[in-house]
């Protein structure tokens, strides 16, 4: 009895000597941004139902010098009616394109086959449209994330699922009023914050938020830009 014991505790621990690939591989998603010697978060853009919304935050990288990360749901049409522009800030280095799935889907509760087809669509259409490769950086729909789903995100590639802490508003029954409260509460330092270009922002409100950036001494990165360009 105890000699079985015994060997099962030295199988189980022999277990835990992982090859360092396996060892390393993530099971979590990021959160925020690492330290560094500047004051930065990440000002990040969901979906893009709305053609304008979409508009409108590239026109504020224009003017602003915010930089954004746009996390593309590539079946919205927006997403090919501001070609040009995108093509433009993209070339810049003032964005960049995450992946979040062809239709916006559950990845959560989807097959195997449904996650991968998600995936693999939206980032062909970014490869095709922008000849732009968007990986490691998905964001998973609804924030619904299983281990089984970074898994399976990681073999196309996607291998940093971007969650957020800290909103400007879900785009729906949205008031400046709320917009500033919720930037007040969560701009500041190595914070993702979520945003989405699904109901217009006006450039008002948007240049309000900026303004907030300013005031506190801040400036919103890309990813890629707090992560380093080789970041798996
Ligand atoms: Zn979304």
């Amino acid at each position: 009895m105890e000699l079985d014991r015994k060997s099962f505790l030295l199988g189980a621990s022999a277990a835990l000597i992982l090859p360092a690939q396996i060892a390393e591989a993530r099971t979590s998603p990021i959160f925020q941004l690492p330290e560094s010697s500047t004051k930065r978060f990440a000002w990040t853009v969901d979906d893009g139902v709305s053609n304008t919304a979409v508009k409108r935050y590239l026109d504020i990288v224009e003017k602003t010098g915010q930089h954004l990360t746009l996390f593309v749901t590539s079946s919205y049409p927006s997403w090919r009616k501001n070609k040009s522009q995108i093509l433009e800030l993209l070339e810049q280095g003032k964005i960049q394109l995450g992946n979040h799935t062809l239709s916006h889907r559950d990845l959560s509760t989807s097959s195997d086959g449904i996650v991968r087809n998600q995936l693999q669509q939206c980032h062909e259409f970014l490869l095709e449209t922008y000849n732009y490769d968007a990986r490691p950086y998905f964001r998973p729909t609804y924030g619904y994330w299983t281990k089984h789903l970074i898994k399976l995100a990681a073999e196309l590639g996607y291998t940093v699922p971007v969650m957020w802490h800290g909103t400007l508003g879900d785009g729906y029954n949205r008031s400046t009023k709320t917009t500033m409260e919720l930037a007040h509460k969560w701009v500041s330092n190595r914070r993702i914050v979520i945003d989405h270009a699904n109901v217009p922002k006006s450039q008002t409100e948007l240049l309000e938020v900026v303004k907030l950036i300013q005031k506190r001494g801040m400036k919103s990165v890309t990813l890629r830009e707090a992560f380093g360009k080789n970041y798996r």
